[in-house]
């Protein structure tokens, strides 16, 4: 690989132009209309604009995306997150036309890719899942059979789904029959797959991942986990690794499921399997996705690699350059989302021109954002405008570092997410670790 086509926007595709940078690649960013005053646009070698603002002319745009490989005369696409990244249909669409795709084979994620498939290999991979239907559920007779086995309260998952979106919630056969069929449009529409799948609700579990690596030659590594339950609507808002709940019993056991998955597939690439961890230690296997995520840099300050070299490498067909004994976890870190919505008022989106923004900087801060003073935010897309990652020797010292990073920043003419997060590390709760994902509900008194 020489030249490699970023098929993406905001703080990741600047991640990734860093890295290419500093790798020796050298980049092209893909934009749309609507991004072509964004900075990484500046920042990357060279840019090509391949559609109108609406993702689905330019980032979602399939033959858009290998053309421009074409004219500029790349050799493989980095996908980032959300958009392509986990489209099996682009992977293949790349392999037939020789271009290296940088992620996981068409193959494998197909069978990590649908929820309800996936559950089905942890399962033949000897992985706990949560109680719930094997496969997707065909029929309103199925849904309620399962029901009655598995026992209420439920979650009705889109297979398809994905960002938070497509969950609802049900306590009983009349919010299931009431359910079935709104849920199964909407996932058709939201996600262009009808497919539902039933697990049981989990009441009070803590989100906790699994950041792991294969190479093609089958060598497999976990970079250990990442605590994800400060969440808003199914929708992460601040991670940290390591959790502080886990013992080294439960990292090893979380880490051997998600490499037994990953072997299972054959997954040559930097993943992340997600699990619902109970107070009791018991654990479920929930999804797995196979992109870089958006919260990878804690990970990559605790273990000092950095995950999209390795993605990079591994794309090279190369092998993974270190052991699992290699790795380590050093101190603590911590990532605030900060997203342009107001938080006091329903998390409602709040795009617009940013009149004056000051990055928050000084020891153990990292901030990952394609912000700059005048820039305009465009409605079109996710509202994340940053990643304020906090890095010090002990939980409280990154706590407090995040606090004095929050204190710094200054992004004027919109509303933010930083005030919610000010709350959050101010909160006894979760100083003191003590959270499961209804925090934000339970804990802030929010929606
Ligand atoms: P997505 O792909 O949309 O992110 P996930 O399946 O990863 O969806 O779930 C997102 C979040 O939803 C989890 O972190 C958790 O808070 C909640 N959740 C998902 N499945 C369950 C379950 N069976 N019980 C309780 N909570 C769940």
């Amino acid at each position: 690989m020489k030249r490699i086509l970023i098929a993406n926007r905001g703080e990741i595709a600047l991640r990734i132009i860093r890295a290419l940078r500093e790798y020796g690649y050298f980049s092209v960013l893909a934009y749309s209309e609507a991004d072509k005053t964004s900075l990484p646009v500046k920042q990357a070698d060279a840019s090509i604009c391949i559609g109108p603002a609406s993702a689905k002319g330019s980032y979602l745009n399939i033959p858009a995306i290998i053309s421009a490989v074409e004219v500029t005369g790349c050799d493989a696409v980095h996908p980032g997150y959300g958009f392509l990244a986990e489209s099996p249909q682009f992977a293949r669409v790349c392999k037939d036309a020789g271009i290296t795709f940088i992620g996981p084979s068409p193959e494998a994620m197909e069978k990590v890719g649908d929820k309800s498939v996936a559950r089905s290999v942890a399962m033949s991979a000897g992985v706990p899942v949560v109680p719930g239907s094997t496969g997707f559920v065909n029929s309103k007779e199925d849904l309620f059979r399962l029901a009655k086995e598995i026992g209420f309260p439920l979650i009705l998952k889109a297979a398809a789904g994905g960002g938070g979106k497509g969950m609802r919630i049900v306590q009983s056969f009349k919010e299931l029959e009431d359910s079935f069929e709104t849920a199964s449009n909407e996932a058709k529409t939201a996600f262009g797959n009808s497919n539902l799948y039933l697990e049981k609700y989990v009441s009070e579990p803590r989100h906790i991942e699994i950041q792991f690596a294969r190479d093609k030659f089958g060598n497999c590594i976990s970079l250990f986990e990442r605590e994800c339950s400060i969440q808003r609507k199914h929708q992460k808002l601040l991670e940290e690794s390591p959790s502080c709940i886990i013992s080294p019993k439960l990292r090893k056991d979380l880490s051997e499921a998600a490499l037994a998955i990953a072997n299972q597939v054959g997954y040559v690439g930097v993943g992340t399997a997600e699990f619902l961890v109970t107070p009791e230690e018991m654990f479920y296997f929930i999804e797995i996705n196979a992109r870089i995520q958006v919260e990878h840099p804690v990970t990559e300050m605790v273990t000092g690699i950095d995950l999209v070299e390795l993605q990079l490498l591994i794309a090279e067909d190369r092998p993974i350059p270190f052991s699992q004994d290699d790795i380590k976890i050093m101190g603590h870190a911590i990532e605030c989302r900060i997203n342009a919505e107001d938080s006091r008022n329903n998390f409602r989106p709040s795009p617009g021109k940013v009149t004056q923004f000051i990055p928050p900087g000084g020891p153990g801060i990292r901030c990952d954002t394609h912000l700059y003073s005048g820039f305009d935010i465009v409605p079109y897309y996710d509202s994340l405008i940053a990643k304020v990652i906090a890095y010090a020797p002990t939980r409280e010292k990154a706590i407090n570092r995040m606090e004095r990073a929050l204190y710094e920043m200054v992004i004027d003419g919109i509303s933010t997410t930083i005030d919610f997060h000010r709350e959050v590390l101010k909160n006894a709760f979760f100083r003191k670790g003590d959270y499961y994902t209804n925090f934000v509900q339970r804990r802030m008194g929010i929606k």
